[in-house]
Formats: structure tokens, sequence, C-alpha cells
């Protein structure tokens, strides 16, 4: 049995809410986030805000702005990850810092208004454990993406173990206990959605649109969003292995029962039976078909291998303003130490 250790929710004490944001290239954005992230702090009376900005390796000014924006700010953490991780995994790196009663992500670039975090705070103590920010609306996007989208999650929730918020999942609060609890859940390329969903908890929903992208561009390029989509799948769902053998069933009986047409009709001397064509068709298909199966496999076979590495999910470069990481004692597996004198060396 895991024990999970939540803070008690007394209200003779102020709560403490963590903001973690995931940074990657949005120089543009920094200012203007900033300015309203201080504007939630100073409007907020019903808990204690600290903000930990993640920078996912940005290569543009936006480390600069983001350590000078925390050495003006109390309340504001930094941390920058060794190389590109992905927002998911920069999530997790923040998630892992923060020590509040419970934390909430969104993106940098404004799209998921901070504004809303407010109402999600409300909905957490009416004793929500999951508070989702679900999307009514996004403004700013084509009809392909929107489609794109709706099929992720129709396609995760109709053929995988856990149930998404049909309308996204890039923008949540939680509790101390699920954010200890999918901190010890999470293996190597986590899906963070799923991973939450997974877990159960009480949940609530907290409606809003998603706001057009004012500033750069998304990060989300076809090929993350299809890499994003296999790890759902593959993370959630046995259905693609066990589709594989259901196929493989199917043409193994259309085969024999194919040979048993070719046998027939030979006795019967219906017809002489074309050789080259219909050979080169068979070998051609099931051989595509052989191949698909093999990738399908393949796909549950690296992130098997993945896990069994034990690497650490992300790797630290930098901090500002965060409890322990000045103490070498207190570093956790993430973080670089220095390289050590080599063996035998005194
Ligand atoms: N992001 C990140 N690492 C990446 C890609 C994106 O930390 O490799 C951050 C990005 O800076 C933003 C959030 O994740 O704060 C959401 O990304 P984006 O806006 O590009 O995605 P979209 O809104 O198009 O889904
Ligand atoms: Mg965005």
């Amino acid at each position: 049995m895991i024990r999970l250790d939540g803070f008690p929710r007394s209200e003779s004490r102020l709560p403490v809410l963590d903001v973690v944001i995931p940074v990657y290239n949005e120089e543009g954005s920094i200012p203007l986030l900033l300015e309203r992230l201080d504007a939630l702090v100073a409007q907020t009376a019903e808990a204690r805000i600290h903000v930990i900005l993640v920078d996912d390796h940005s290569t543009d000014a936006s480390p600069a702005l983001l350590k000078e924006a925390c050495a003006r700010r109390e309340h504001c953490s930094y941390l920058r990850l060794a190389r590109n991780s992905g927002s998911h995994v920069a999530i997790l790196a923040g998630l892992e810092h923060s020590r509040g009663d419970c934390a909430v992500f969104l993106a940098a670039d404004l799209q998921d208004p901070p504004e809303l975090i407010r109402e999600m705070l409300a909905a957490w103590r009416r004793g929500a454990r999951v508070v989702w920010a679900v999307r009514q609306d996004r403004e700013g996007i084509p009809w392909s993406e929107k489609l794109f989208s709706s099929l992720f999650y129709a396609l995760v929730n109709r053929f995988t173990q856990v149930r998404l918020p049909s309308r996204g999942s890039d923008f949540a609060l939680l509790d101390r206990m699920v954010v200890n609890a999918l901190l010890r859940s999470v293996g190597a390329n986590p899906s963070l959605g799923g991973e939450i969903a997974r877990l159960g908890f009480s949940q609530a929903e907290v409606p809003y649109v998603k706001q057009a992208r004012r500033f750069g561009r998304s990060k989300w390029t076809l090929g993350r969003k299809l890499q994003a989509f296999a790890d759902a799948f593959v993370s959630f769902s046995y259905q693609p292995v066990r589709l594989m053998s259901y196929l493989g069933l199917l043409v193994s009986l259309l085969g024999f029962l194919s040979a048993l047409a070719i046998i027939v009709m030979r006795l019967a001397h219906v017809t002489e039976l074309e050789g080259w064509a219909s050979l080169m068709v068979v070998v051609l298909v099931l051989g595509g078909f052989q191949m698909t199966m093999l990738g399908v496999l393949g796909e549950y076979l690296w992130r098997t291998l993945e896990a069994a590495r034990h690497r650490p999910l992300y790797i630290l470069e930098d901090w500002h303003g965060v409890d322990g990481l000045e103490d070498p004692s207190l570093r956790r597996g993430q973080v670089v130490e220095a390289p050590g004198p080599p063996a035998g060396a005194r």
C-alpha cells in the first residue's frame, strides 16, 4: 500500500498554491504573462501563490527574462531543463519542486487565462482534488486542428482505459495528494492528462474559452502531436496488440479458405489459376501487414526498454529561488552533479 501525505485542509492557515508554467521560446508572451500573474497574486486573498517557471531549454531571450523576473519577486522560482523535453516533462519538473497544498499548471502563451485559476481554486476549496479547466471553444485555430483534437480525445476515450475530459487537459489544478500520486506513477514518455485521469480522486470541471495565441507560434507540430497520440495510446491501452492478434487470426482464416477454394477448383477442373499477379498481391499485402504489426509491437517494446533504463525524466541545468537545491545534500537525482574525482585519485 502506498500512503500519500496530503496536507490537512485546515481553515486556520492560508493554503499555498503553486502555479507551474512550462516555457519554451516565449519571449514575446513573458512580459504580459508576468504582469497578469502579478495581478493574480495581488488579487488572490484566499491563497498564497508561488509561481514556478520551468524553462524547457529555450534558445531565445526567455531564460534571461525569467531569471530577472524571479530575482525581483519573492514568490517566484525558476528552473531550467538541460534539454528541450516537451511541456509534459517540464510541468512534471515544476510539480516535483512544488511544496504547496495544491498546484495548477498552464501554458505561458496566455491562451489559458491565469484569471481562471481563482475559480479553479474555489472548486478545490469545495472539495475537488482535480479541477480541469475545460475549453468550451478555441479561438484562432483552423478547423483541421479542431478536428484532429476531437479525433484524438474520441479515440483515446473509446479505446483506452482512461477517460480524459473530452475538451482538453492542458490546464488543471491538482491537490497535493494528487501531485504526490502523479509523481510516483509517471514513467518515461508521460502523457500528463491521461496519467492524472487514471489516478481517480474527486474531479471537477471549470469551463473556459481558449484564447488565440498573440505572440510566437505553437510548438506542437504535427509530428509532436502524432507522438503524443502514440504515447497516450500505448500508455493506457493494450487494444492495438489485441487487434493485431485478431487481424492475424482473420488473415490466417482467409488464407485457409482460399487454399480450400483452390483445391476444390483444381479437382473440379474449373479454371487454370494465373500465378504471378495474384502471388505478388498476396506477398505484398501480407508483408506490409506483418511489418505494421511489428511496428506496433516495437512501440510497446521501446517504451518498456526506456522504462527499464530508469533514466531521470529530466535534468536541471540552472535554477533560482528553489529551496534546498543550493544544499548538495538535499539535491535530488535530476540535478546534474559536478563529476567527482576519478577512482583512486585522492
Ligand atoms: N512548451 C514547452 N516545451 C515544448 C513545447 C511547448 O514547455 O517543447 C510550452 C509552451 O511554451 C507553452 C505550453 O508548453 O507554454 C503549450 O505549448 P503551445 O502553446 O506551443 O501548445 P498549444 O497551445 O498549441 O497546444
Ligand atoms: Mg498554446
